[in-house]
């Protein structure tokens, strides 16, 4: 095997890395930042003195993250759950999880159940995921707003189940994501099978976490150079690459460049067609930002581990002390994730965390009584890309028309919104471009369960 530059230490770039070095290629990271995991990343709060990461989860359907995680020895170090909690202001409770009924209908008791939505959002919701019932679209045209005009869904379905599940997986406007991603979602998470819809906590900080995956791809041979960044265009020398460090120049056969979008295009040699268009491409993606809060009270708030909170500002709550099973005595850690915050990114840190905690109070009366010891608020202004209606074919494949010279990274062509899951595909994709054998390192989908084995396209 030959030897393999990997730009981008992010899930892109370790799940290239990894499967690379397990076949024995000489393999050599690079990162600008002195941690791996690129967005993925947790540190040291410089004025909290606490480790903070902004909360990431995974579904039981993103088989090619499990797969990463499985074979670094980190697949235990998820907490899995079954059940999605919506929490209303009135106080009212709705859990969605799985019964005995066979898929599609797994979740079906649980759902008729729901007092969140009345019986006719419970029809127009059946009525819209049965369309997602034996696939999605593969044509990406159409909006979620256009999608949810069509099927006729009621105000207060789209409040109370559309919204928080497709703002919290796509990050943005029904208007800025495409129909078929959101059917993705639905089909793979609530229609094919229980196992895909469970919901997957890491129980550590994340650059712990993915730490691990980094020492696997070490212990496989594989170099790391971090705090390095690559700022010039990759030149080429004859049947090779030449990559500009600040100190060095280094010298490889094969280059994948894991880096976001925006990153992407100073790196590319400018001066070739194919990367001018990709260039141009880059230029079609947009980013979308999430507003996390972080909590620290001084006792337990909720005996719940996460909930989706309807009808407020902050969408969904993670109780980190209780995920990490800290001591109920220890209080409570919590972060409040804010999606698709665009409106929030101006706002003062002290006028987002009074209305946070008096949002939060509405839910959880306990807030009221507990003492607040510490808050942090982190923007992640560039958060995710979004899903734009039409961005597909904007989506460069990882094999480029240039000998030696791959992509990877979130936003390439994955089938995948921008996820964990996307990343890492597209970075076992790459690997797999590499040694001439594409699908080589892709994990399969989950199977359809129950009578989707018929059902499903
Ligand atoms: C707040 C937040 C919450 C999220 N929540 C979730 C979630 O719940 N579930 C989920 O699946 N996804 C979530 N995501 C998205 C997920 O983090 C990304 O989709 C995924 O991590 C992207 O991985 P990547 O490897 O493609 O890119 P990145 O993680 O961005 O990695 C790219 C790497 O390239 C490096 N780099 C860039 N330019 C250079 C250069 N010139 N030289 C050297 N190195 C360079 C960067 O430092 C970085 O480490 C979230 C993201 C954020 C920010």
């Amino acid at each position: 095997m030959s030897d393999v530059i990997v730009i981008g230490a992010g899930l892109a770039g370790l799940a290239a890395a990894t499967a690379l070095s397990s076949q024995g290629a000489e393999v050599t990271v690079i990162d600008r930042k002195p941690f791996v995991g690129g967005r993925a990343y947790s540190y040291e709060h410089p004025s909290l003195h606490e480790i903070v990461d902004c909360q990431h989860v995974l579904l039981g359907c993103c088989t090619n993250l499990r797969a990463l995680c499985e074979d670094a020895g980190i697949g235990d170090k998820i907490r899995w759950y079954d059940e999605l909690t919506f929490l209303e202001t009135n106080g009212s409770s709705t859990s969605i999880h799985p019964s005995g009924l066979p898929s599609p209908f797994h979740a079906s008791p649980a759902f008729l159940r729901a007092s969140m939505l009345g019986l006719a959002d419970k029809v127009g919701v059946a009525r819209g995921l049965v369309e997602f019932l034996r696939g999605y679209p593969a044509d990406d045209s159409e909006s979620v707003a256009q999608w949810l005009k069509r099927t006729h869904q009621s105000e207060r379905a789209i409040r109370h189940f559309w919204e928080p599940v497709i703002v919290g997986a796509l990050n943005d406007s029904f208007e800025n994501c495409s129909t078929r991603y959101a059917g993705q979602v639905f089909h793979e998470s609530f229609i094919k099978s229980a196992e895909g819809g469970r919901l997957g906590i890491p129980k550590r900080p994340l650059s712990e976490f993915y730490g691990e995956v980094a020492r696997q791809a070490q212990q496989q041979g594989t170099s790391f150079l971090l705090t390095q960044s690559v700022d010039t265009p990759l030149q080429r020398d004859g049947d090779r690459w030449l990559i500009h460090l600040e100190d060095q120049t280094l010298s490889t056969e094969n280059v994948i460049i894991a880096v976001p979008f925006e990153q992407v295009q100073r790196l590319l040699p400018a001066e070739l067609n194919t990367t001018s268009d990709l260039i141009a491409n880059a230029g079609q993606f947009r980013n979308a930002p999430i507003t996390t809060v972080h909590l620290w009270f001084d006792r337990e708030i909720t005996e719940l581990d996460h909930a989706v909170l309807l009808d407020t500002g902050i969408q969904w709550i993670f109780h980190k002390s209780r995920i990490r099973r800290w001591p109920a005595s220890a209080g409570s850690y919590v972060e409040l994730v804010i999606s698709a915050s665009h409106p929030h990114l101006k706002r003062s840190r002290e006028d987002l965390l009074s209305s946070s905690l008096e949002e939060l109070a509405m839910f959880f009366p306990a807030v009221k009584k507990a003492e607040l010891r510490k808050s942090g608020i982190l923007k992640e202004a560039r958060a995710t890309f979004s899903v734009m209606p039409g961005l597909d074919k904007f989506r460069p494949s990882q094999k480029t028309d240039l000998p030696g010279l791959y992509l990877a990274g979130d936003w390439t062509q994955t089938g995948w919104p921008s996820t964990m899951e996307g990343a890492v595909r597209s970075g076992f994709l790459a690997a797999g471009e590499v040694m001439d054998s594409p699908r080589r390192f892709l994990r399969s989908d989950l199977p359809p369960q129950g009578l989707m084995r018929w059902l499903s396209k």
